[in-house]
C-alpha cells in the first residue's frame, strides 16, 4: 500500500477525511450529487405519491432534499491541504506540523492534551491511534476502507 496514498486519506488525527461527508471527492457528496441528479424535480411528485398511497414519509421529502442539498454542497480538500471544516479549533492540524510528525501515533507525546476535541472525539481519537499502533497504519487503513465512518 502507497503511504501517500494513505496520508492523503487520513487527517493526521487518524480519522479518515475520504469518508467524511464534507470531503469535495467523497462518497457521500458524490452518491447525494447522484440522488439530486436522479431525483430531478420530484417535489410534485412527493405531494402526488402522498395522496395516491396515503403515505406520510412523502411529506419529510423537503426536509430530505435540505439534507442532500447540504451534503452534495460540501467542498472540503481534506485536512491535509486546507483547515477541518467541521473541528475549525482542532489543535492536531498545526500541532503535526510543528512537530514534524505524520500521524499522532507517531507522536512521543501521545495522548496529548493538545487537539482541543470535545469529550466523544477524543476518546475516539485515542481509540483509533490504538488501533493504528497495534495494527499498523496500513491495515487500520484497509479497515476504513470497508467500515463507514459513522459508526
Ligand atoms: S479536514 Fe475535516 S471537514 Fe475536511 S474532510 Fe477532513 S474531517 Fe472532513
Ligand atoms: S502533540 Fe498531540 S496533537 Fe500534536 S502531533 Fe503529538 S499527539 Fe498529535
Amino acid at each position: 500500500m502507497n503511504y501517500e496514498k494513505i496520508k492523503a486519506s487520513l487527517a493526521p488525527c487518524g480519522l479518515s477525511c475520504e469518508k467524511c461527508f464534507a470531503n469535495v471527492d467523497g462518497d457521500i457528496r458524490r452518491y447525494s450529487l447522484k440522488l439530486k441528479e436522479n431525483l430531478g424535480n420530484f417535489q410534485p411528485y412527493a405531494q402526488r405519491y402522498e395522496t395516491l398511497l396515503g403515505e406520510p414519509a412523502f411529506k419529510k421529502f423537503p426536509d430530505f432534499m435540505g439534507m442532500l442539498d447540504y451534503f452534495a454542497l460540501e467542498n472540503c480538500h481534506g485536512c491535509r491541504n486546507e483547515q477541518c471544516k467541521l473541528f475549525r479549533n482542532c489543535g492536531v492540524r498545526p500541532c503535526h506540523q510543528e512537530k514534524g510528525v505524520d500521524f499522532c501515533y507517531k507522536c512521543d507525546e501521545f495522548p496529548c492534551t493538545k487537539t482541543h476535541f470535545d469529550e466523544n472525539l477524543y476518546k475516539a481519537w485515542v481509540r483509533i491511534n490504538g488501533i493504528i499502533k497495534a495494527k499498523g497504519i496500513e491495515q487500520y487503513y484497509e479497515m476504513t476502507l470497508t467500515r463507514p465512518r459513522y459508526i
